[in-house]
């Protein structure tokens, strides 16, 4: 464990348990150079410990380059709570945990993540100050999922200037994988831009209350890689482009809201590369809920500055998707470099915020 903490390059890792609730906590804190670590917290039924902790330390290092690449002034975190999600979330665990996250003195602030949402964050804000994403009524900016399906509408527009030369969505063979929070948005940003849009997901009811509001063409999740699309957009799970999925995918761009989408970023930003489908990294363009949490926890939150600043995603996948090019590398390996180099420059000129706070 603590080879694979290491090789990450985390700043620590703080595992806790609470008697009482039954609370199993891991909080991620990958790197806090440019700020408090930000991110959210997931609920999830892990097979294993083992998957638990390589889940935390996945999510926490994204959330570094998410941070670093939209020019804000915090780090990644991410912490996870272990369990069935169904049986343990009660008012409870939310505030035990929130407890816990107070004793971290601001180095982790924590948001909504998937099992978790305002309202949950909203029991937890409780207990601490270091908690994010809240609803409306506690001061909070409400659900963010729509300021990232707006990011991930400006990377698929940025993607479609580049490889078409004209940023017009209208008409486009467009796929959503997983139309939940953020799939549904983006789907109703696509269907105002005259898209033709294809969904998948393996809820019933999620495709079911897509298919009422928009009009949409469903496809079972085995069948997506029968189509030829100009954009797969994955919006559900992590690591869905690898070695299986990567031979099967017929599209010219992939750009979607999922996190931790490329498997082994290493090796499947390439495959992608090699043929030719252009990738805008999950990192930079499902950055709006960041955005939206962030701008709310430093107050003064404004929700039309905010998709302001989210809109900046267009622009800075088309220097991305241009400079990738020139330099003949893939968006990805680009995208963490820059990340890597506003994080160092920082270190260096002795402007980091990172603190020994455990
Ligand atoms: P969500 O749980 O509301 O929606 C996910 C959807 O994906 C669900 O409808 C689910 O049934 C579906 N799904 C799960 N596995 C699937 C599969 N194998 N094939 C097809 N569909 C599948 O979650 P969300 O908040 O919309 O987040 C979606 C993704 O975006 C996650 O990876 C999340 O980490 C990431 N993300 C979300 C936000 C946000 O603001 N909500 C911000 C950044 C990143």
């Amino acid at each position: 464990m603590f080879k694979d903490i290491d090789n990450l390059g985390h700043e620590s890792v703080v595992f806790h348990h609470d008697k009482s609730t039954n609370l199993k906590t891991i909080v991620g804190i990958h790197d806090t150079t440019l700020g408090p670590a930000l991110g959210g917290v997931r609920i999830w039924d892990y097979e294993n410990e083992e998957q638990a902790i390589n889940d935390v330390l996945r999510l926490s290092k994204g959330m570094t380059f998410k941070a670093a690449y939209s020019g804000i002034d915090c780090g990644g975190g991410k912490s996870v709570i272990i369990g069935d999600v169904k049986k343990i979330k009660t008012e409870a665990l939310l505030r035990s945990y929130g407890r816990f996250i107070e004793s971290l003195g601001g180095c982790y602030i924590t948001a909504p993540d998937v099992n978790t949402d305002i309202y949950d964050l909203a029991l937890v804000s409780k207990e601490t100050k270091h908690a994010a994403g809240l609803p409306a009524f506690c001061g909070g900016s409400d659900d963010p999922s729509e300021f990232t399906a707006y990011g991930v509408l400006m990377g698929i527009k940025a993607a479609i200037k580049h490889v078409f030369d004209s940023d017009s969505i209208c008409g486009r063979k467009i796929l959503v994988e997983g139309v939940g929070k953020v799939g549904k948005y983006l789907v109703s940003y696509l269907s105002k831009e005259g898209a033709e849009i294809y969904v998948t997901d393996i809820s019933k009811k999620a495709i079911e209350d897509v298919s009422k509001n928009f009009k949409v063409k469903v496809v079972k999740p085995n069948d997506i890689y029968d189509l030829d699309l100009d954009v797969y957009s994955p919006c559900a799970l992590g690591a869905i482009l690898n070695d299986s999925t990567i031979k099967k995918l017929k599209c010219k761009i992939v750009a979607g809201g999922a996190n931790n989408q490329l498997e082994i970023p290493e090796k499947h930003d390439l495959m992608l590369k090699k043929k030719n489908i252009l990738y805008a990294p999950d990192f930079v363009v499902n950055t709006g809920g960041l955005l939206n949490v962030y701008n709310e926890y430093i107050g003064n939150y404004n929700r039309k500055t905010t998709f302001a600043l989210v809109e900046r995603v267009y622009d800075r996948c088309l220097k991305l998707f241009k400079k990738s090019q020139d330099l003949n590398i893939s968006t990805n390996e680009l995208a963490e470099s820059i990340c890597l180099e506003r994080i160092s420059s920082i270190r260096k000129a002795g402007l980091s915020y990172s603190k020994v706070c455990i």
